[in-house]
């Protein structure tokens, strides 16, 4: 497999590659490969993306590494923020999204050894790959907002929902005492295009 061939097979349907995309959906028998993929991280776009490679590679060795067991939905803080949803809503078994066939490792990466084609753990297992997925996602960094902390989100009217469902279910009880106690809010929503319809 190529990287060509591997771009084409891990992009179809996601319409990010287009023309190629559309040729490998006309042409949806699997490619038979050896190949030994990586990915790191199975949140969103781990898990997506090892669901896709199993029904597009046959014969291929997929290890998904991440020691998160919990998969957070996260345009649900949102949601749960404005009591449309309840905070379990959020949470579930990343097992559960996995498809056959993988092997997953409960273990974070500590380093790529991108010369040697090999990944390392932090409990020294190492493992070595023909392809890797880099998808550890976003570290959060709210000490970087001036005078902010976590533990005010809740009180004297702040809110932060993207902290997890904790903060998520603070913020909207902090929401209700506002409006309980005869406060008014005032939601505005960009007249553009937008990614993500949770947040209005
Ligand atoms: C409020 C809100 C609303 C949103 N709405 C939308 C929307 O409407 N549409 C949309 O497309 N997107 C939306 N998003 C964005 C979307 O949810 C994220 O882009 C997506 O969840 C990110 O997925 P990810 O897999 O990149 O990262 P994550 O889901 O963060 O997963 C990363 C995984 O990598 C693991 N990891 C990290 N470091 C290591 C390591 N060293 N070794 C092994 N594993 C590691 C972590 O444990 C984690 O499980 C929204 C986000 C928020 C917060």
């Amino acid at each position: 497999m190529d990287r060509r061939q591997f771009l084409k097979v891990a992009l179809a349907g996601s319409g990010a590659l287009g023309l190629h995309a559309r040729e490998t959906q006309t042409n949806p028998s699997p490619l038979t490969t050896p190949a030994r993929i990586v990915i790191i991280g199975a949140g969103a776009a781990g898990t997506a993306l090892a669901n896709r490679l199993v029904k597009r590679l046959d014969g291929v060795q997929i290890t998904l590494i991440d020691p998160r067991c919990e998969h957070l939905d996260q345009p649900g803080l949102t949601l749960v923020a404005t009591s449309l949803k309840p905070a379990h809503y959020l949470q579930s078994q990343t097992a559960r999204w996995l498809p056959n066939g993988i092997e997953w490792l409960p273990e974070r990466v500590a380093a790529i050894d991108a010369e040697r084609k090999a990944v390392a753990t932090e409990s020294g297992t190492t493992l070595e790959y023909d392809w890797l997925v880099v998808a550890p996602g976003l570290v959060l960094d709210h000490d970087a907002i001036d005078r902010f902390s976590l533990d005010m989100v809740g009180q004297n009217g702040i809110g932060a929902p993207y902290a997890g469902p904790d903060y998520a279910t603070r913020t909207r009880k902090a929401a209700e005492r506002f409006t309980q106690e005869g406060g008014t809010g005032l939601f505005t929503r960009p007249a553009t295009e937008m990614k993500c319809a949770a947040h209005p």
